[in-house]
């Protein structure tokens, strides 16, 4: 592992009190290639370890991560001003993803093809160096769903984390070389995207990016990436549906709903930050969700029965109350004094007011009435992302069609959790394309090679 920085400093905020917690150095150019050549460097040798082998290195490192569980969750929480017992799951889920790569090592087998005059054999290669780019919003979590699958396949990583949230990246990294697993097999480079970022993005010698974040900046990468035909996997916004039919369990649905958007204060790429509710139960149900709302319970991080922290910085502040307008059904309570909080919001809409259209990665819920289930599916799929979304209701054959026809990657029924280590995770649209999670990522992080083996002659 090397860690890269160069001047000038980078200060690390708690967002929750506005207190520097860290200061870096911004890495550079120089530094980013320096890691790549790290990564280069070491790729023959981690390609060449046995597959039980380089299994048994991530179970280290997932067992490294279960032990230094508390440790993690409690640097992800300062950095990004995230509750605890949020932060506490997410690390037990960054163990799990590593557990489950260790297994899947084993399995990611080629295939013997019947043809005339010989064999084929297919191989699923490692792609060489990847750039892993990532966000702040779950630096961690979404970091470990590139790393599992990229150092289970073989490849060796540059893995750049959000300059806001480089923390708990940096940590993982010493725990990677605690774990055995070789030196300049993972590389972490902290610095802006505009320059680590995009040099990842342009050089020839990295053969692929995972890509988390914007929509626009996920724009960027795929056309930089062209000159050099690299592969990209982009899981980038979303602005998903939550649609509730009034045949629904309208109690579970809107003791459910806030957390499906207000979870990590709204900055999650899966909120649910549409609520769509047939006419016939709207007011009722936005009765139950207000009530619901009000019990959300906002303030420090730090203690264990917080439920909602505050925003990531006082610019994102600025942007998620750019949207607040018309309708506003409910704004709950924030701490005073220091920190980027924003209250929940709950705004009455129509789907082609901005609020509905746009990402706001802020705790404002969009709630829109539909007339049937044509009208619901024509409002969910009136978006141009495709992430994820839920559909509420007792009736299960409607619960299938419409789980089949919005545009969406990742759908729950009567639930608002679809994101698993075990299942395929990614965008239909402008939300991306490529999966993570599931046995379904490592194709993103290999290819497969056909081999002819004639048996004539
Ligand atoms: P962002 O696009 O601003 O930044 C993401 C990463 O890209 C950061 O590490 C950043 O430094 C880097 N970057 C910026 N400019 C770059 C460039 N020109 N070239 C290469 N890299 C560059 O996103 P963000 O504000 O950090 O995160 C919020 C966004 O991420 C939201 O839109 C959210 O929906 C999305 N997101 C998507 C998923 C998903 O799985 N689909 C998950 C989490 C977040």
């Amino acid at each position: 592992m090397r860690l890269c920085w160069n001047s000038p400093v980078l200060t690390i905020i708690n967002p929750a009190t506005e207190e520097q917690i860290a200061r870096l150095e911004r890495a550079g150019i120089d530094e980013t290639d320096a890691a790549i050549a790290a990564a280069k460097g070491a790729f023959p040798a981690w390609r060449a370890v046995a597959p039980a082998d380089r299994a048994r290195l991530l179970r280290r490192l997932a067992n490294l991560v279960e032990e230094h569980g508390e440790e993690l969750a409690r640097i992800e929480s300062r950095n990004v001003g995230k509750p605890i017992t949020g932060a506490r799951g997410e690390v037990a889920m960054v163990a799990s993803v590593f557990h489950f790569y260790a297994g899947a090592v084993e399995t990611h087998r080629g295939a013997t093809i019947p043809v005339a005059g010989g064999e084929a054999l297919t191989f699923h290669e490692p792609l060489g160096v990847v750039g892993l780019i990532v966000p702040w919003n779950f630096p961690l979590n979404i970091a470990s769903w590139k790393l599992g699958p990229a150092l289970a396949c073989g490849n060796t990583v540059v893995l750049k984390p959000a300059e806001l949230t480089p923390l708990s990246a940096l940590r993982l990294a010493e725990l990677v070389l605690e774990a055995g697993i070789p030196e300049g097999v993972v590389n972490v480079v902290v610095g802006q995207g505009s320059v680590v970022g995009q040099r990842l993005v342009e050089h020839p010698d990295v053969a692929k990016i995972g890509f988390t974040g914007s929509t626009e900046v996920g724009r960027q990468v795929m056309a930089g990436a062209a000159a050099t035909a690299k592969r990209v996997t982009l899981e980038l916004g979303g602005k998903s549906a939550n649609v509730v039919f009034a045949d629904a369990d309208l109690e579970r649905a809107a003791a459910a709903a806030p957390y499906a958007v207000f979870d990590n204060a709204g900055q999650d790429c899966c909120a649910r930050s549409r609520i769509l509710v047939e006419r016939s139960a709207y007011d009722r149900f936005l009765d139950l969700l207000v009530a619901a709302t009000g019990r959300v319970r906002v303030g420090d991080p730090e203690e264990d029965a917080t439920e909602m922290g505050p925003l990531i910085s006082a610019a994102h502040r600025e942007t998620v109350a750019s949207f607040v307008e018309g309708e506003v059904r409910f704004e709950g309570e924030t701490p005073d004094g220091a920190g980027f909080w924003f209250p929940c919001t709950i705004v009455e809409a129509r789907n082609d007011d901005r609020i509905a259209r746009e990402e706001v990665f802020g705790p404002v819920v969009a709630v829109i009435p539909f007339d049937d289930e044509a009208d619901a599916i024509r409002l969910a799929n009136e978006t141009p992302y495709g992430l994820s979304g839920s559909i509420w209701t007792r009736d299960g054959a409607r619960a299938l069609r419409v789980a089949r026809a919005v545009e969406s990657g990742a759908l729950s029924v009567n639930s608002n959790s679809s994101v698993r280590v075990t299942t395929p995770f990614g965008g239909f649209k402008q939300s991306g394309f490529g999966r993570e999670l599931g046995l379904e990522a490592l194709s993103g992080y290999s290819d497969v090679k056909s081999v002819y083996i004639s048996t004539e002659g």
